[in-house]
Protein backbone atom coordinates (compact mmCIF):
# COMPACT_ATOMS: atom_id res chain seq x y z
CA UNK A 1 0.00 0.00 0.00
CA UNK A 2 1.39 3.89 -1.04
CA UNK A 3 2.13 5.77 2.03
CA UNK A 4 0.61 9.12 1.86
CA UNK A 5 3.06 11.39 3.86
CA UNK A 6 2.83 15.04 5.43
CA UNK A 7 4.73 17.68 6.19
CA UNK A 8 5.73 19.61 9.44
CA UNK A 9 4.71 22.88 9.52
CA UNK A 10 4.08 24.83 13.08
CA UNK A 11 3.72 21.48 14.76
CA UNK A 12 1.13 20.24 12.76
CA UNK A 13 1.09 17.85 10.17
CA UNK A 14 -0.41 19.05 6.75
CA UNK A 15 -0.65 18.62 3.16
CA UNK A 16 0.25 22.09 2.79
CA UNK A 17 -1.72 24.43 0.53
CA UNK A 18 -1.41 22.84 -3.17
CA UNK A 19 -3.41 19.75 -4.59
CA UNK A 20 -0.08 18.52 -5.91
CA UNK A 21 1.72 15.55 -4.79
CA UNK A 22 5.29 13.62 -5.56
CA UNK A 23 5.58 9.77 -6.27
CA UNK A 24 8.51 8.27 -3.68
CA UNK A 25 10.30 5.33 -6.04
CA UNK A 26 12.08 2.63 -4.11
CA UNK A 27 15.07 2.27 -6.19
CA UNK A 28 15.02 -1.82 -5.76
CA UNK A 29 12.05 -2.51 -7.39
CA UNK A 30 11.38 1.01 -8.84
CA UNK A 31 7.63 0.62 -7.12
CA UNK A 32 5.80 4.02 -5.59
CA UNK A 33 5.57 3.05 -1.81
CA UNK A 34 4.46 6.57 -0.61
CA UNK A 35 3.65 10.09 -1.85
CA UNK A 36 4.82 13.09 -0.29
CA UNK A 37 3.04 16.80 -0.12
CA UNK A 38 4.56 18.99 -2.89
CA UNK A 39 4.76 22.33 -1.04
CA UNK A 40 3.76 25.68 -2.05
CA UNK A 41 6.07 28.86 -1.56
CA UNK A 42 2.74 29.99 0.50
CA UNK A 43 3.89 26.53 2.69
CA UNK A 44 7.50 27.63 3.02
CA UNK A 45 6.66 31.15 3.48
CA UNK A 46 4.37 29.88 6.47
CA UNK A 47 7.17 27.26 7.71
CA UNK A 48 9.51 30.42 7.97
CA UNK A 49 7.28 32.03 9.90
CA UNK A 50 6.47 29.90 12.24
CA UNK A 51 10.26 29.47 13.06
CA UNK A 52 10.72 32.93 13.75
CA UNK A 53 7.87 32.60 15.97
CA UNK A 54 9.19 30.04 18.18
CA UNK A 55 12.63 31.64 17.82
CA UNK A 56 11.44 34.92 18.96
CA UNK A 57 8.56 33.51 21.31
CA UNK A 58 10.28 30.41 23.02
CA UNK A 59 12.99 28.29 21.82
CA UNK A 60 15.51 31.38 22.36
CA UNK A 61 14.42 31.61 26.05
CA UNK A 62 14.77 27.97 26.79
CA UNK A 63 17.98 27.87 29.07
CA UNK A 64 20.40 25.31 27.85
CA UNK A 65 19.82 23.12 30.01
CA UNK A 66 16.34 22.15 28.45
CA UNK A 67 17.28 22.11 25.46
CA UNK A 68 20.22 19.43 26.10
CA UNK A 69 16.88 17.02 28.02
CA UNK A 70 14.69 17.67 24.58
CA UNK A 71 17.64 16.65 22.22
CA UNK A 72 18.69 13.11 24.10
CA UNK A 73 15.07 12.23 24.54
CA UNK A 74 15.12 12.94 20.93
CA UNK A 75 18.11 10.52 20.53
CA UNK A 76 16.79 8.08 22.84
CA UNK A 77 13.87 7.69 20.48
CA UNK A 78 16.30 7.63 17.62
CA UNK A 79 17.75 4.64 18.76
CA UNK A 80 14.83 2.94 20.20
CA UNK A 81 13.67 3.55 16.69
CA UNK A 82 16.86 2.54 14.50
CA UNK A 83 15.49 -0.37 12.97
CA UNK A 84 12.27 1.42 11.76
CA UNK A 85 13.94 4.60 10.49
CA UNK A 86 16.58 2.42 8.65
CA UNK A 87 14.18 0.28 6.88
CA UNK A 88 12.48 3.51 5.79
CA UNK A 89 15.99 4.98 4.59
CA UNK A 90 16.78 1.87 2.42
CA UNK A 91 13.10 1.71 0.94
CA UNK A 92 13.27 5.06 -0.25
CA UNK A 93 17.04 5.77 -1.40
CA UNK A 94 18.06 1.99 -2.00
CA UNK A 95 21.11 1.93 1.12
CA UNK A 96 22.16 -1.15 2.15
CA UNK A 97 20.16 -1.84 5.41
CA UNK A 98 23.43 -2.63 7.21
CA UNK A 99 24.57 0.93 7.03
CA UNK A 100 21.38 2.95 7.40
CA UNK A 101 21.23 1.17 10.86
CA UNK A 102 24.72 2.19 11.57
CA UNK A 103 23.65 5.60 10.14
CA UNK A 104 20.49 6.21 12.81
CA UNK A 105 23.09 5.14 15.72
CA UNK A 106 25.72 7.58 14.13
CA UNK A 107 22.90 10.62 13.82
CA UNK A 108 21.09 9.77 17.44
CA UNK A 109 24.87 10.27 18.81
CA UNK A 110 25.12 13.43 17.20
CA UNK A 111 22.21 14.97 19.11
CA UNK A 112 23.68 13.59 22.41
CA UNK A 113 26.84 15.30 21.29
CA UNK A 114 25.49 18.55 21.17
CA UNK A 115 23.19 18.46 23.71
CA UNK A 116 26.06 18.32 25.77
CA UNK A 117 26.99 21.51 24.23
CA UNK A 118 23.80 23.32 24.92
CA UNK A 119 24.08 24.39 28.81
CA UNK A 120 28.21 25.03 28.34
CA UNK A 121 27.67 27.62 25.49
CA UNK A 122 29.27 31.26 27.12
CA UNK A 123 31.38 34.42 26.21
CA UNK A 124 34.25 35.53 27.66
CA UNK A 125 35.23 38.82 29.77
CA UNK A 126 38.19 40.86 27.65
CA UNK A 127 40.42 42.60 29.85
CA UNK A 128 40.61 46.57 28.69
CA UNK A 129 43.28 48.80 29.55
CA UNK A 130 41.34 50.77 31.39
CA UNK A 131 39.66 49.67 34.31
CA UNK A 132 36.51 51.49 34.26
CA UNK A 133 35.84 49.82 31.18
CA UNK A 134 34.02 46.05 31.17
CA UNK A 135 34.05 44.08 28.34
CA UNK A 136 32.41 40.89 27.40
CA UNK A 137 31.00 39.02 24.93
CA UNK A 138 27.44 37.09 24.84
CA UNK A 139 27.54 34.27 22.31
CA UNK A 140 23.84 34.25 20.45
CA UNK A 141 22.18 32.05 18.00
CA UNK A 142 21.31 33.42 14.40
CA UNK A 143 17.73 32.85 14.37
CA UNK A 144 15.78 30.55 11.53
CA UNK A 145 18.10 28.44 9.69
CA UNK A 146 17.35 26.90 6.22
CA UNK A 147 18.41 23.36 6.56
CA UNK A 148 18.71 21.87 2.84
CA UNK A 149 19.70 17.95 2.59
CA UNK A 150 20.69 15.32 -0.11
CA UNK A 151 19.18 12.64 -1.03
CA UNK A 152 22.20 10.00 -0.85
CA UNK A 153 22.03 10.00 3.29
CA UNK A 154 19.26 12.11 4.86
CA UNK A 155 18.77 11.64 8.06
CA UNK A 156 23.18 11.98 9.19
CA UNK A 157 23.51 14.73 6.98
CA UNK A 158 20.59 16.35 8.33
CA UNK A 159 21.72 15.86 12.48
CA UNK A 160 25.19 17.21 11.25
CA UNK A 161 22.87 20.17 10.62
CA UNK A 162 20.37 20.14 13.09
CA UNK A 163 22.06 19.22 16.55
CA UNK A 164 24.01 22.38 16.47
CA UNK A 165 21.78 24.18 14.99
CA UNK A 166 19.41 23.30 17.96
CA UNK A 167 21.88 23.06 20.84
CA UNK A 168 22.78 27.02 20.36
CA UNK A 169 19.28 27.92 20.26
CA UNK A 170 18.09 28.49 16.49
CA UNK A 171 15.34 27.48 15.17
CA UNK A 172 14.78 25.50 11.43
CA UNK A 173 13.32 24.46 8.04
CA UNK A 174 13.99 21.65 7.16
CA UNK A 175 13.87 20.86 2.83
CA UNK A 176 14.76 17.08 2.27
CA UNK A 177 15.41 16.03 -1.25
CA UNK A 178 12.51 15.52 -3.43
CA UNK A 179 13.87 12.01 -3.85
CA UNK A 180 14.08 10.70 -0.14
CA UNK A 181 11.76 12.93 1.89
CA UNK A 182 10.06 9.94 3.55
CA UNK A 183 12.60 9.68 6.55
CA UNK A 184 12.95 12.76 7.42
CA UNK A 185 9.57 13.26 7.17
CA UNK A 186 9.74 9.67 9.66
CA UNK A 187 12.10 11.74 12.19
CA UNK A 188 9.55 14.59 12.59
CA UNK A 189 7.02 12.07 14.09
CA UNK A 190 10.39 11.72 16.66
CA UNK A 191 11.03 15.60 17.04
CA UNK A 192 7.04 15.83 17.82
CA UNK A 193 7.08 12.91 20.40
CA UNK A 194 9.89 14.26 22.03
CA UNK A 195 8.75 17.47 22.87
CA UNK A 196 9.92 19.91 20.99
CA UNK A 197 7.74 23.49 21.04
CA UNK A 198 5.63 23.96 17.82
CA UNK A 199 7.58 25.60 14.76
CA UNK A 200 11.27 24.63 16.52
CA UNK A 201 11.73 22.41 13.70
CA UNK A 202 9.47 22.33 10.36
CA UNK A 203 9.98 19.97 7.51
CA UNK A 204 8.50 20.90 4.19
CA UNK A 205 9.04 18.73 0.92
CA UNK A 206 8.90 19.31 -2.73
CA UNK A 207 11.31 20.25 -5.44
CA UNK A 208 14.22 22.26 -5.63
CA UNK A 209 11.31 25.17 -6.88
CA UNK A 210 10.81 25.99 -3.30
CA UNK A 211 14.08 26.83 -2.99
CA UNK A 212 13.97 30.31 -3.51
CA UNK A 213 11.51 30.82 -1.24
CA UNK A 214 13.19 29.57 1.42
CA UNK A 215 16.87 30.91 0.39
CA UNK A 216 15.53 34.50 -0.22
CA UNK A 217 13.13 34.92 2.66
CA UNK A 218 13.62 37.70 4.65
CA UNK A 219 13.38 36.07 7.97
CA UNK A 220 15.90 33.34 7.36
CA UNK A 221 19.46 34.12 8.70
CA UNK A 222 21.52 31.17 7.96
CA UNK A 223 21.85 28.68 5.36
CA UNK A 224 23.06 24.93 5.78
CA UNK A 225 22.89 23.18 2.28
CA UNK A 226 24.35 20.04 1.29
CA UNK A 227 24.19 18.82 -2.15
CA UNK A 228 25.51 19.63 -5.45
CA UNK A 229 27.95 22.48 -6.69
CA UNK A 230 25.37 24.18 -9.27
CA UNK A 231 22.28 24.31 -6.56
CA UNK A 232 25.14 25.65 -4.02
CA UNK A 233 26.18 28.08 -6.62
CA UNK A 234 22.24 29.43 -6.69
CA UNK A 235 22.14 29.18 -2.97
CA UNK A 236 24.94 31.76 -2.80
CA UNK A 237 24.07 33.87 -5.04
CA UNK A 238 20.60 34.02 -3.60
CA UNK A 239 22.04 34.29 -0.20
CA UNK A 240 24.47 37.52 -1.18
CA UNK A 241 21.60 39.71 -1.64
CA UNK A 242 20.82 39.64 2.01
CA UNK A 243 24.09 39.07 3.43
CA UNK A 244 22.97 35.32 5.01
CA UNK A 245 25.96 33.13 5.56
CA UNK A 246 25.63 29.65 4.26
CA UNK A 247 27.68 26.57 5.03
CA UNK A 248 28.19 24.52 1.99
CA UNK A 249 29.06 20.76 1.98
CA UNK A 250 28.80 20.03 -1.46
CA UNK A 251 30.90 17.04 -4.01
CA UNK A 252 34.16 15.26 -4.14
CA UNK A 253 36.52 13.57 -6.43
CA UNK A 254 38.92 12.41 -2.87
CA UNK A 255 42.32 10.72 -3.89
CA UNK A 256 42.88 7.33 -2.01
CA UNK A 257 46.86 6.60 -2.82
CA UNK A 258 48.59 3.60 -2.09
CA UNK A 259 51.99 3.48 -1.42
CA UNK A 260 53.92 0.46 -1.89
CA UNK A 261 55.22 0.08 1.69
CA UNK A 262 51.42 0.01 3.07
CA UNK A 263 49.90 -2.69 3.79
CA UNK A 264 48.32 -4.13 0.62
CA UNK A 265 46.01 -6.35 1.87
CA UNK A 266 44.29 -3.23 4.31
CA UNK A 267 44.82 -0.57 1.89
CA UNK A 268 42.31 -3.10 -1.04
CA UNK A 269 40.12 -3.53 1.26
CA UNK A 270 40.12 0.44 2.39
CA UNK A 271 40.16 0.86 -1.35
CA UNK A 272 37.20 -1.10 -2.15
CA UNK A 273 34.72 -0.01 0.74
CA UNK A 274 35.94 3.47 0.21
CA UNK A 275 34.53 3.58 -3.45
CA UNK A 276 31.88 0.92 -3.58
CA UNK A 277 30.00 1.32 0.20
CA UNK A 278 26.98 3.24 -0.45
CA UNK A 279 26.99 2.43 -3.99
CA UNK A 280 29.04 5.34 -4.60
CA UNK A 281 26.86 7.63 -3.40
CA UNK A 282 28.59 9.48 -0.93
CA UNK A 283 30.31 12.87 -1.50
CA UNK A 284 33.65 10.97 0.25
CA UNK A 285 33.98 8.66 -2.09
CA UNK A 286 37.39 7.28 -2.83
CA UNK A 287 37.05 7.43 -6.49
CA UNK A 288 40.46 8.19 -7.65
CA UNK A 289 42.79 5.19 -6.57
CA UNK A 290 46.40 6.46 -7.08
CA UNK A 291 48.55 3.48 -6.53
CA UNK A 292 52.62 3.43 -6.77
CA UNK A 293 53.68 1.82 -9.85
CA UNK A 294 55.98 -0.89 -8.11
CA UNK A 295 52.51 -2.29 -6.83
CA UNK A 296 50.07 -1.21 -9.69
CA UNK A 297 49.65 -4.36 -10.99
CA UNK A 298 49.01 -6.46 -7.76
CA UNK A 299 46.74 -4.12 -6.84
CA UNK A 300 44.63 -3.84 -9.67
CA UNK A 301 44.06 -7.06 -10.04
CA UNK A 302 43.19 -7.63 -6.38
CA UNK A 303 40.78 -5.04 -6.31
CA UNK A 304 39.09 -6.21 -9.75
CA UNK A 305 38.86 -9.71 -8.32
CA UNK A 306 36.75 -7.68 -4.55
CA UNK A 307 34.85 -6.05 -6.42
CA UNK A 308 33.52 -8.94 -8.65
CA UNK A 309 32.32 -10.57 -5.22
CA UNK A 310 30.83 -7.53 -4.06
CA UNK A 311 26.96 -8.93 -3.36
CA UNK A 312 24.34 -6.99 -4.59
CA UNK A 313 20.69 -7.52 -3.63
CA UNK A 314 17.58 -6.42 -1.93
CA UNK A 315 19.15 -3.23 0.54
CA UNK A 316 16.56 -4.86 2.93
CA UNK A 317 18.61 -7.99 3.23
CA UNK A 318 21.14 -8.00 6.38
CA UNK A 319 23.45 -9.76 3.85
CA UNK A 320 23.23 -7.33 0.82
CA UNK A 321 26.77 -5.23 0.77
CA UNK A 322 25.83 -3.14 -2.41
CA UNK A 323 22.20 -1.47 -2.89
CA UNK A 324 21.12 -0.24 -6.90
CA UNK A 325 21.83 3.40 -6.87
CA UNK A 326 18.73 5.73 -6.04
CA UNK A 327 17.09 6.93 -8.74
CA UNK A 328 16.77 6.65 -12.90
CA UNK A 329 18.56 10.15 -13.94
CA UNK A 330 21.55 8.70 -11.30
CA UNK A 331 21.46 5.11 -13.29
CA UNK A 332 21.63 6.78 -16.67
CA UNK A 333 23.78 9.20 -15.40
CA UNK A 334 26.41 6.81 -14.20
CA UNK A 335 26.11 4.52 -17.02
CA UNK A 336 27.19 7.88 -19.50
CA UNK A 337 30.20 8.06 -17.72
CA UNK A 338 31.43 4.16 -17.72
CA UNK A 339 30.17 4.12 -21.99
CA UNK A 340 32.25 7.94 -22.57
CA UNK A 341 35.52 6.90 -20.16
CA UNK A 342 35.55 3.52 -22.26
CA UNK A 343 35.24 5.34 -25.36
CA UNK A 344 38.33 7.90 -24.34
CA UNK A 345 40.81 5.01 -23.24
CA UNK A 346 39.89 3.94 -19.94
CA UNK A 347 39.91 0.16 -19.72
CA UNK A 348 37.13 -1.90 -17.50
CA UNK A 349 39.26 -4.22 -15.17
CA UNK A 350 35.42 -5.12 -13.91
CA UNK A 351 32.42 -4.31 -13.99
CA UNK A 352 31.17 -1.36 -16.20
CA UNK A 353 27.43 -2.43 -17.23
CA UNK A 354 24.16 -2.68 -15.65
CA UNK A 355 23.80 -5.35 -13.35
CA UNK A 356 20.62 -7.47 -14.27
CA UNK A 357 19.46 -10.88 -11.91
CA UNK A 358 16.13 -12.37 -10.42
CA UNK A 359 17.76 -11.05 -7.10
CA UNK A 360 17.95 -7.78 -8.28
CA UNK A 361 14.03 -6.85 -8.37
CA UNK A 362 14.41 -4.88 -11.61
CA UNK A 363 16.02 -1.52 -10.01
CA UNK A 364 18.90 0.53 -10.75
CA UNK A 365 21.41 -1.45 -10.37
CA UNK A 366 24.77 -0.91 -11.80
CA UNK A 367 28.25 -3.68 -11.19
CA UNK A 368 30.86 -2.18 -9.15
CA UNK A 369 33.37 -0.96 -11.58
CA UNK A 370 37.20 -0.70 -11.69
CA UNK A 371 38.46 1.33 -14.99
CA UNK A 372 42.40 1.05 -15.13
CA UNK A 373 44.87 3.11 -16.66
CA UNK A 374 42.97 5.93 -16.07
CA UNK A 375 44.14 9.06 -17.85
CA UNK A 376 44.15 11.81 -15.18
CA UNK A 377 42.80 14.73 -17.26
CA UNK A 378 39.51 12.07 -18.55
CA UNK A 379 36.10 13.67 -17.12
CA UNK A 380 35.66 9.83 -15.58
CA UNK A 381 38.71 11.32 -13.34
CA UNK A 382 37.84 14.66 -12.85
CA UNK A 383 34.31 15.24 -12.31
CA UNK A 384 32.29 13.05 -9.76
CA UNK A 385 30.44 9.95 -10.94
CA UNK A 386 28.48 9.53 -7.40
CA UNK A 387 27.55 5.83 -8.45
CA UNK A 388 30.08 2.32 -8.26
CA UNK A 389 32.85 3.43 -10.42
CA UNK A 390 36.62 3.70 -9.36
CA UNK A 391 39.33 5.01 -11.42
CA UNK A 392 43.14 3.87 -10.96
CA UNK A 393 45.88 5.95 -11.82
CA UNK A 394 49.10 4.63 -11.74
CA UNK A 395 52.00 7.33 -10.34
CA UNK A 396 55.91 6.92 -9.63
CA UNK A 397 57.05 9.34 -6.95
CA UNK A 398 55.37 10.68 -3.82
CA UNK A 399 55.82 14.45 -4.85
CA UNK A 400 53.75 12.89 -8.24
CA UNK A 401 50.96 11.54 -6.29
CA UNK A 402 50.76 14.82 -4.28
CA UNK A 403 50.89 16.62 -7.58
CA UNK A 404 47.89 14.85 -9.13
CA UNK A 405 45.75 14.28 -5.77
CA UNK A 406 45.79 18.27 -5.82
CA UNK A 407 45.11 18.58 -9.36
CA UNK A 408 41.20 18.93 -8.51
CA UNK A 409 38.81 21.58 -7.83
CA UNK A 410 37.21 19.42 -5.67
CA UNK A 411 39.08 19.16 -2.16
CA UNK A 412 36.57 17.62 0.32
CA UNK A 413 38.80 13.82 1.67
CA UNK A 414 41.67 12.18 0.47
CA UNK A 415 43.49 8.53 1.63
CA UNK A 416 46.34 7.78 2.52
CA UNK A 417 47.83 4.48 2.80
CA UNK A 418 51.41 3.74 4.08
CA UNK A 419 53.72 2.36 6.91
CA UNK A 420 56.15 5.11 6.63
CA UNK A 421 55.54 7.74 9.57
CA UNK A 422 57.36 10.21 8.31
CA UNK A 423 55.86 10.46 4.65
CA UNK A 424 52.05 10.02 6.22
CA UNK A 425 52.51 13.09 8.00
CA UNK A 426 53.91 15.03 5.28
CA UNK A 427 51.05 13.52 2.84
CA UNK A 428 48.58 14.99 5.34
CA UNK A 429 49.84 18.33 5.84
CA UNK A 430 50.26 18.64 1.82
CA UNK A 431 47.09 16.98 0.43
CA UNK A 432 44.12 19.55 -0.09
CA UNK A 433 40.94 18.21 1.39
CA UNK A 434 39.26 18.92 4.50
CA UNK A 435 39.11 15.20 5.66
CA UNK A 436 42.63 13.08 5.69
CA UNK A 437 42.46 9.18 6.81
CA UNK A 438 45.67 7.44 6.74
CA UNK A 439 45.65 3.72 6.80
CA UNK A 440 41.34 3.53 6.63
CA UNK A 441 38.98 5.31 4.62
CA UNK A 442 35.27 6.51 5.71
CA UNK A 443 35.60 6.46 9.22
CA UNK A 444 33.85 9.13 10.93
CA UNK A 445 32.76 10.79 14.20
CA UNK A 446 31.02 13.31 15.45
CA UNK A 447 33.35 15.03 17.67
CA UNK A 448 36.49 15.49 14.71
CA UNK A 449 35.09 18.35 12.13
CA UNK A 450 33.78 17.23 9.01
CA UNK A 451 34.18 19.59 5.49
CA UNK A 452 35.41 20.48 2.61
CA UNK A 453 37.77 23.06 0.70
CA UNK A 454 38.28 24.19 -2.97
CA UNK A 455 35.17 23.24 -4.62
CA UNK A 456 33.69 20.45 -2.24
CA UNK A 457 32.39 23.85 0.00
CA UNK A 458 33.41 25.71 3.09
CA UNK A 459 31.96 25.78 6.80
CA UNK A 460 32.28 22.87 9.23
CA UNK A 461 29.97 19.98 10.86
CA UNK A 462 30.21 18.09 13.63
CA UNK A 463 32.67 18.95 16.79
CA UNK A 464 32.46 22.22 18.12
CA UNK A 465 33.56 24.01 14.78
CA UNK A 466 29.91 23.24 14.08
CA UNK A 467 29.15 25.58 16.69
CA UNK A 468 30.63 28.46 14.70
CA UNK A 469 28.42 28.06 11.80
CA UNK A 470 24.84 28.86 14.08
CA UNK A 471 26.22 31.53 16.62
CA UNK A 472 27.72 34.85 16.72
CA UNK A 473 29.38 36.57 19.35
CA UNK A 474 27.92 40.08 20.60
CA UNK A 475 30.48 42.36 22.18
CA UNK A 476 29.22 44.55 25.16
CA UNK A 477 31.32 47.10 26.72
CA UNK A 478 30.30 49.02 30.14
CA UNK A 479 31.50 52.09 31.34
CA UNK A 480 31.84 51.69 34.96
CA UNK A 481 33.25 55.15 35.62
CA UNK A 482 30.22 57.46 36.02
CA UNK A 483 32.38 60.17 34.46
CA UNK A 484 31.98 61.93 30.87
CA UNK A 485 34.38 61.24 28.30
CA UNK A 486 35.79 63.36 25.63
CA UNK A 487 33.28 62.03 22.41
CA UNK A 488 35.67 63.02 19.95
CA UNK A 489 38.57 60.45 21.91
CA UNK A 490 36.93 57.53 22.20
CA UNK A 491 39.31 55.02 22.33
CA UNK A 492 41.04 52.59 24.43
P1 LIG B 1 21.33 18.75 -5.41
O1 LIG B 1 20.64 18.43 -6.65
O2 LIG B 1 22.24 19.91 -5.38
O3 LIG B 1 20.18 18.90 -4.30
C1 LIG B 1 20.47 19.12 -2.95
C2 LIG B 1 19.27 19.74 -2.26
O4 LIG B 1 19.04 21.05 -2.77
C3 LIG B 1 17.97 18.97 -2.50
O5 LIG B 1 17.18 18.99 -1.33
C4 LIG B 1 17.32 19.80 -3.60
O6 LIG B 1 15.94 19.61 -3.66
C5 LIG B 1 17.67 21.18 -3.13
N1 LIG B 1 17.55 22.24 -4.14
C6 LIG B 1 17.46 22.12 -5.49
N2 LIG B 1 17.38 23.35 -6.07
C7 LIG B 1 17.40 24.25 -5.06
C8 LIG B 1 17.37 25.68 -5.01
N3 LIG B 1 17.31 26.45 -6.10
N4 LIG B 1 17.43 26.28 -3.80
C9 LIG B 1 17.52 25.56 -2.67
N5 LIG B 1 17.56 24.20 -2.65
C10 LIG B 1 17.51 23.56 -3.84
O7 LIG B 1 22.20 17.52 -4.90
P2 LIG B 1 21.77 16.00 -4.78
O8 LIG B 1 21.71 15.40 -6.14
O9 LIG B 1 20.57 15.89 -3.91
O10 LIG B 1 22.99 15.40 -3.96
C11 LIG B 1 24.16 14.94 -4.56
C12 LIG B 1 25.30 15.89 -4.28
O11 LIG B 1 25.41 16.12 -2.88
C13 LIG B 1 26.64 15.30 -4.69
O12 LIG B 1 27.40 16.27 -5.35
C14 LIG B 1 27.28 14.93 -3.35
O13 LIG B 1 28.68 14.89 -3.38
C15 LIG B 1 26.76 16.01 -2.48
N6 LIG B 1 26.88 15.61 -1.06
C16 LIG B 1 27.78 16.25 -0.28
C17 LIG B 1 27.94 15.86 1.06
C18 LIG B 1 28.94 16.55 1.98
O14 LIG B 1 28.77 16.44 3.18
N7 LIG B 1 29.93 17.23 1.47
C19 LIG B 1 27.17 14.81 1.56
C20 LIG B 1 26.26 14.19 0.73
C21 LIG B 1 26.11 14.60 -0.59
P3 LIG B 1 15.34 18.57 -4.74
O15 LIG B 1 16.15 17.31 -4.66
O16 LIG B 1 13.96 18.38 -4.26
O17 LIG B 1 15.44 19.23 -6.08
Amino acid sequence: MTERLQMLINGAWTDGTGQERLDSHNPFDQSIWATIPLATDDDAARAVEAAHRAFRGVWRRTPGHERAALMVRLADLMEARAGDLAHVCSTDNGKVIRETTAQMRFAARNYRHFAGYADKLHGETIPLDNGDMFDFTLVEPLGVAVLITAWNSPLPLLANKLAPALATGNTVVIKPSEHASASTLAFGKLIEEAGFPPGVVNIVTGDGRIGPTLTTHPKVRKISFTGGLPTARRILQAAADRVVPVTTELGGKSPNIIFDDADLGAAVTGAVAGVFGASGQTCIAGSRLLVQDTVYKEVCDRIAEKARAIRLGNPLDPQTEMGPVANSQQYDRVLGMIASAEKAGARVAAGGKAAEGEALGGGYFIEPTVLVDVEPDLTIAREEVFGPVLCIIPFDTEDRALELANDSDFGLAAGIWTNDLRRAHRMAREVEAGVVWVNTYRASYVGAPFGGTKQSGHGRERSWHALLEYTQPKNVMIDLSGSERDPFAMKL
